[in-house]
C-alpha cells in the first residue's frame, strides 16, 4: 500500500502526501458514508475543473479494490481508465472546459486492522482510513489545498476526519459531521463506538472519543491535558491551526497524529505516563507535521523538532534533561557503526537505528543550536517557521533559511554537518595543567578529536569544578586538536569534556556503561542457547529469530538457566553473576537480563522458557539499562553499571 509513514512518539504516525492544485477556487469536497457493521464505504468526490490543472492528463490515485460507479462532468459520463497500480485517469483532455467533476465510488473494507482493500478497515471495534492510502481520489503531487469532508457514519458509531469539525448532527443510528481543512494534504478518517465528551479550551473545542469505560477512567484527564498543551504551544509557537482537537481511541496499539485529531490505542490510553508524554508529542504535531508539512522529497525534520520541543522540554521541566541526553548518547554508543545514519536521511520508523537517526540526533541538533543561538532566537525561529510555512511543505532548506534570519547568523555549516553526516565526534582532553596566575588560576590542556574523517566543527563545553563550584567554559574546536586555556578566579579541582552530554558525540569508555539495547540494535546479534532454551524466546524483543552464534565474537545473547549461563561465562573468564560486576547489588533468584561488561554478551537467564519470556517482555521498554533484575510489585529493578566518569582530578601543582 503506497502510503507514507512517519512513526513517532511511542507509536505515532503522521499525515503525508497530498492532492489537488490551488487556483483560488473552492477545494474538493468529499461526501463519505460509512457502514461499520457491513464494513462498507461510499464516496462522492466533487471538484471544480478550474481547480485542477486540466491542461495535463487529469488523474487520481484510487485503490484498485474500490469500485467506481460513475465519473461525470456536470452529469455527463466521462471516459476513464484504471490501472492495476492504482491510477484513475480521464481519457479525454479537459483543457478550456468548465464544470464540476464528480467521482462516485464504493468499497467493502476489511472489518479489522488487516490493511487490504481501500487501504483501511471498518468494523465493530472501530475504523481507520489512513492518510495517503487511496480511499478517496487524490493527487499526491499537488500542493496542500482547502478540502471539505461531509462524513456520515451509521450503526451508532461516531467519526472524525482531518481538519476542523464545523458542524455535526447526532441522530438515532447515524452521525453526520462536516470537517474543513484550509490546507489539507492527505486526509484521514477514524470511526468507533465512542462516547463523545467535549469541553472548551479558549477558542478550541477539545473532544475525547473513547469507549465508555475508558471515558469514565481517563476522558477528563486527556481533555485537560490536551487543553493545557494547546494553550502552551499556542503561546509559544503561534495559535493552534484548527478550531477543534479530538483524541480518539483506536483498537490498534498506536499513537498517531493527524490534522485536528490524534488516535491512541485503547491499550495505550490507560498507561499512566501517556497523558504527560506522548499526548503532548502528538498535540505538538499539530504544528510540526500536520500543519507545517514535511516535504516528502526531503528528510523528515518533524520528529526531531517535536521531540525537542515536547518530550525533551517535559524532561527538562522535571529536572531530567541531563539523564535523557545521557540515555540518548548511551543508545548511540550501543549502535553498530554499520547502522549509523545521518539525520537528513530519516524518513520514518520509530525504533532502533531509525529512532536514533530521526528522534535523538534531531533533538540533539536543536539542543546544540539552542546552546549556540539561545532559547529566544530558537523559539523566534520556530514561530517564524510556523507563520511562514503553515499548510505548506517545508524542506530542510526552508528551515535553515528561517533560523538563519532569526539568529542573524550563517547556520548553514552547522545544519549541513548535523543533517548530512553520520558518525559523531569523539573528544579527549590531555596534558591538563593547573597554574596559579597573577589574579586567580589558569588551566591549560590539549583538546583533541579522535573520530575518523574530517574534524567536526564544534563548540565544546568544558566543565570545571573549582573550590567555588562548577563552571562551564565553551571552547571552539574546528581542527583535530588545539590548546585550551581557561582562566578562573577559584582554584580548579577537576575538569571534563562535556560532562553534561550537551553534544551529540561518541561517549568515552569511562562514561559509557554497556547497555542491553546493544543486542536489539545490532542486526548481526547471534544466539547462544543453552539447555532447552530456544531462539523463539527472544524473537519478540529483536523482531526476528536470531541465528546461532558460531564464534566467540560479535554481539551475542546467552540464553539458559542461571547455572548453565554462569558456567559458560566462567569458562571464558567473564563474571558469571551481576553482583560480581556491581558488588553489593541485590540479585533475587528470579529471571534476569544483564550485559556482561566489555564482552558484547547479553545474558538472559531464568529457570525455564516461561520465566525467560517474562524478562524478555520487560526488555522492550527497559533495554537502555545495563541490567534488569526481579524487583518489587512486578516492577523490575534496573540500573547501569558503575563507570568512573570523565572528570579528571587535578593533582597538586608541580
Ligand atoms: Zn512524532
Amino acid at each position: 500500500m503506497p502510503w507514507r509513514r512517519w512513526w513517532c512518539g511511542l507509536f505515532c504516525l503522521l499525515a503525508a502526501a497530498g492532492a489537488v492544485a490551488d487556483s483560488g477556487a473552492a477545494g474538493p469536497e468529499l461526501e463519505l458514508v460509512l457502514w461499520p457493521e457491513q464494513a462498507r464505504l461510499e464516496g462522492h468526490f466533487r471538484v471544480e475543473l478550474q481547480y485542477l490543472d486540466a491542461a495535463s492528463p487529469v488523474r487520481f490515485r484510487l485503490d484498485p479494490g474500490i469500485a467506481v460507479d460513475a465519473v461525470e462532468l456536470d452529469g455527463q459520463a466521462l471516459a476513464y481508465t484504471r490501472s492495476d497500480d492504482g491510477w484513475l485517469e480521464l481519457t479525454q483532455s479537459l483543457a478550456a472546459v468548465d464544470g464540476t467533476l464528480v467521482i462516485r465510488y464504493g468499497a467493502r473494507l476489511s472489518d479489522a486492522p488487516r490493511g487490504a482493500r481501500g487501504g483501511g478497515y471498518l468494523g465493530a471495534e472501530g475504523g481507520f482510513l489512513p492518510p495517503g492510502a487511496d480511499w478517496y481520489p487524490r493527487r499526491p503531487a499537488a500542493e496542500p489545498h482547502p478540502f471539505r469532508v461531509d462524513l456520515d457514519v451509521m450503526d451508532g458509531h461516531l467519526g472524525v476526519a482531518s481538519g476542523s469539525r464545523v458542524t455535526e448532527d447526532h441522530a438515532e443510528a447515524s452521525y453526520r459531521a462536516t470537517f474543513e481543512h484550509p490546507g489539507g494534504r492527505a486526509l484521514a478518517v477514524a470511526t468507533g463506538p465512542w462516547e463523545p465528551v467535549t469541553q472548551a479550551a479558549g477558542e478550541v473545542e477539545i473532544r475525547t472519543l473513547f469507549p465508555a469505560a475508558l471515558e469514565a477512567g481517563f476522558g477528563e484527564l486527556y481533555r485537560n491535558q490536551a487543553a493545557a498543551y494547546i494553550e502552551r504551544f499556542s503561546d509559544e509557537l503561534g495559535a493552534y491551526p484548527f478550531s477543534t482537537f479530538t483524541i480518539a481511541a483506536s483498537p490498534q496499539p498506536v499513537g498517531l497524529a493527524f490534522s485536528g485529531f490524534t488516535l491512541l490505542g485503547t491499550q495505550v490510553i490507560p498507561l499512566p505516563f501517556i497523558p504527560y508524554t506522548s499526548l503532548g508529542h502528538e498535540v505538538l504535531h499539530s504544528w510540526w507535521g500536520t500543519s507545517v508539512y514535511v516535504d516528502p522529497a526531503d528528510g523528515n525534520w518533524s520528529e526531531g523538532l517535536t521531540t525537542f520541543l515536547a518530550d525533551y522540554q517535559f524532561k527538562r521541566e522535571a529536572g531530567e534533561a541531563r539523564a535523557e541526553r545521557g540515555q540518548w548518547l548511551r543508545d548511540y554508543a550501543a549502535l553498530p557503526a554499520t547502522e549509523d545514519r545521518p539525520h537528513g536521511t530519516f524518513r520514518g520508523g520509530n525504533a532502533g537505528a531509525a529512532r536514533i537517526a530521526g528522534y535523538h540526533r534531531g533533538a540533539m541538533l536543536w539542543l546544540m543550536l539552542e546552546d549556540w543561538i539561545g532559547r529566544e532566537a530558537l523559539l523566534a525561529g520556530t514561530r517564524e517557521l510556523y507563520a511562514q510555512w503553515r499548510f505548506r511543505e517545508a524542506d530542510w532548506d526552508a528551515l535553515i533559511a528561517t533560523f538563519d534570519r532569526e539568529a542573524d547568523a550563517d547556520l548553514r555549516p552547522f545544519f549541513d554537518q548535523w543533517i548530512g553526516r553520520s558518525g559523531a565526534p569523539l573528544l579527549e582532553l590531555t596534558q591538563v595543567q593547573r597554574e596559579s596566575a597573577e589574579a586567580g588560576w589558569q588551566l591549560r590542556a590539549q583538546l583533541h578529536q579522535r573520530s575518523p574523517g574530517e574534524p567536526w566543527k564544534l563548540r565544546v563545553p568544558l566543565g570545571l569544578k573549582t573550590e567555588d563550584g562548577q563552571e562551564t567554559h565553551w571552547v571552539e574546536l574546528e581542527q583535530e586538536g588545539r590548546e585550551v586555556v581557561i582562566e578562573t578566579d577559584a582554584r580548579p579541582l577537576a575538569v571534563a569534556v562535556d560532562p553534561d552530554w550537551r553534544l551529540f558525540r561518541h561517549l568515552a569508555a569511562e562514561e559509557s556503561p554497556d547497555i542491553l539495547r546493544r543486542a536489539a540494535l545490532d542486526p548481526q546479534t547471534r544466539l547462544i542457547a543453552l539447555g532447552d532454551a530456544s531462539a523463539e524466546e527472544v524473537a519478540s524483543w529483536l523482531g526476528r529469530l536470531p541465528d546461532p552464534a558460531e564464534r566467540d565474537q560479535g554481539t551475542r545473547i546467552l540464553l539458559g538457566d542461571h547455572e548453565a549461563t554462569r558456567r559458560w561465562l566462567a569458562e571464558r573468564g567473564f563474571p558469571g553473576h551481576p553482583a560480581t560486576v556491581k558488588p553489593g547489588l541485590d540479585v533475587p533468584p528470579g529471571p534476569r537480563a544483564w550485559m556482561v561488561p566489555g564482552a558484547a554478551v547479553v545474558v538472559i537467564s531464568g529457570a525455564d522458557a516461561a520465566a525467560r519470556r517474562e524478562v524478555v517482555g520487560a526488555l522492550r521498554h527497559r533495554s537502555h539499562y545495563s541490567y534488569l533484575l526481579p524487583g518489587q510489585d512486578d516492577a523490575p529493578t534496573t540500573g547501569l553499571w558503575p563507570v568512573p566518569g570523565v572528570w579528571q582530578e587535578l593533582n597538586d601543582d608541580e
